[in-house]
């Protein structure tokens, strides 16, 4: 793999920030762009932009094709079994709200949730948006001191009143890959549905949906290279068939009249409403992107930057990592003393490195571990070992302040 040649494809890697050169860390928030995904934006612009699935016209048709392309590209990339299996959404958070909405649909007073202490905000507060109408019981998954979930604990949260298990694929703080299929498995031995948050796996991980058993995945685009403002919710068939819609509007709809509607097929019954086509179209190209590069390659290449950059942090004095599972995705939290998250991130800042702070919208993890927050870097298979050693300078520069 040649990273210069990946590097040349993404020019805001070139730019600076005050005199240093960026070094962009923050991938794990959200993927720079490849001028792939960029041209295709500005070529639909300038030469195929017309409403989807709504014209006979050339134009029209040729929109339609590009973004039902991209939803075979989707089930290709996952391995789904179907195309109607695979919805087009704002993001992994609208994907886990219309679950929370359509499926929750079903939920009785009384029923009970599963999820873990690591969920980001978006896969607990929709969960608890349904409480306001349901007597909804919320139980939550531990960790151990690595940043593990305690499966023991998981399976004995399962009874009779379980309606769903949801949990995440990779902590978006901890890093911590989670023993999904398993997951899966002991929630469908409880007779239980199962949905992964698959945003920060998505870009990292070979899915194979069919494989895990999953009943619902979520992604985003936007971290996987892709453009902002689409999603991917998977559903098992036969489950968002015996799900009501989501949103009511054009495109989900068989026939209205007001004595009564009848709704699309799958998958537009869930896709209310003209879709961000244009972003749809050219999230392909992303795809395409991470094919050509090659996951197993991504993959090595960030494993490589997470244990470089693991040992070298270890030896600053004062620095604690936060998440320390063997089977961990490419993020580094961590705090520099009682020094807070926000003032490293800020001097960091000022060397030209970019990392996130704060509680990365996991509120309860930090409740957790006792912290408002961490430092977080993060890597993408464009960032290099010097990139590393400045991010790893830089900190030594900076800690000795702090502490
Ligand atoms: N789940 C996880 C684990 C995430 O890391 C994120 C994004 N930080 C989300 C859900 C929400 O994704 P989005 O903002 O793209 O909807």
């Amino acid at each position: 793999m040649d990273i210069e040649q990946i590097r040349k494809q993404f020019p805001i890697l070139e730019r600076s920030v005050g005199e240093k050169r960026l070094v962009y860390l923050d991938n794990t928030a959200t993927s720079q762009t490849p001028e792939s995904v960029v041209r295709s934006i500005v070529d639909m612009y300038d030469h195929h932009k017309a409403n989807v699935h709504r014209g006979v016209h050339t134009v029209s048709q040729e929109a339609t094709d590009m973004q039902e392309h991209t939803r075979r590209r989707v089930r290709d990339y996952i391995h789904a079994e179907s195309e109607e299996e695979i919805i087009f959404t704002r993001g992994t958070t609208e994907a886990i709200n219309l679950v929370a909405s359509s499926f929750g649909d079903r939920f009785r007073d009384g029923d009970e949730i599963i999820l873990t202490v690591m969920e980001h905000h978006a896969n607990i507060v929709p969960w608890q948006l349904i409480q306001r109408h349901k007597d909804v019981k919320i139980r939550v998954v531990d960790i151990n001191e690595r940043g593990e979930l305690d499966i023991e604990q998981y399976k004995s949260l399962f009874n009779d009143r379980t309606v769903l298990a949801t949990f995440t694929h990779v902590s978006n703080v901890l890093g911590t890959v989670n023993p999904v299929k398993e997951m899966v498995q002991i929630a469908h031995e409880h007779g239980v549905t199962a949905m992964i948050d698959g945003a920060q796996a998505s870009p990292h991980l070979s899915i194979d949906v069919q494989d895990l058993d999953c009943d619902f995945y979520v992604f985003s685009s936007h971290k996987m290279y892709g453009p902002t403002g689409v999603g991917v919710l998977y559903g098992k068939k036969e489950i968002l068939e015996s799900m009501p819609p989501y949103q009511g509007g054009g495109e989900m709809i068989k026939h209205v009249s007001f004595s009564g509607t009848t709704f699309a097929d799958l998958p537009f019954k869930f896709e209310a409403g003209t879709p961000d086509f244009v972003d749809i179209a050219a999230f392909s190209k992303a795809l395409d992107f991470i094919e050509e590069t090659g996951l197993d390659n991504i993959r090595r290449h960030e494993e490589e930057l997470l244990q470089y950059t693991t040992a070298k942090l270890m030896e600053i004095p004062g620095v604690k990592i936060y998440g320390t599972a063997p089977h961990k995705s490419a993020v580094l939290s961590f705090n520099v003393g009682e020094a807070h998250n926000y003032d490293v991130g800020f001097l960091l800042d000022k060397l030209g490195v970019a990392v996130r702070t704060g509680h990365h919208c996991a509120q309860p993890l930090m409740e957790r571990l006792g912290i408002p927050g961490t430092v977080r870097a993060s890597f993408a298979v464009y960032n290099t070992k010097e990139e590393a050693d400045i991010f790893i300078s830089s900190l030594n520069r900076i800690a000795p302040m702090l502490l």
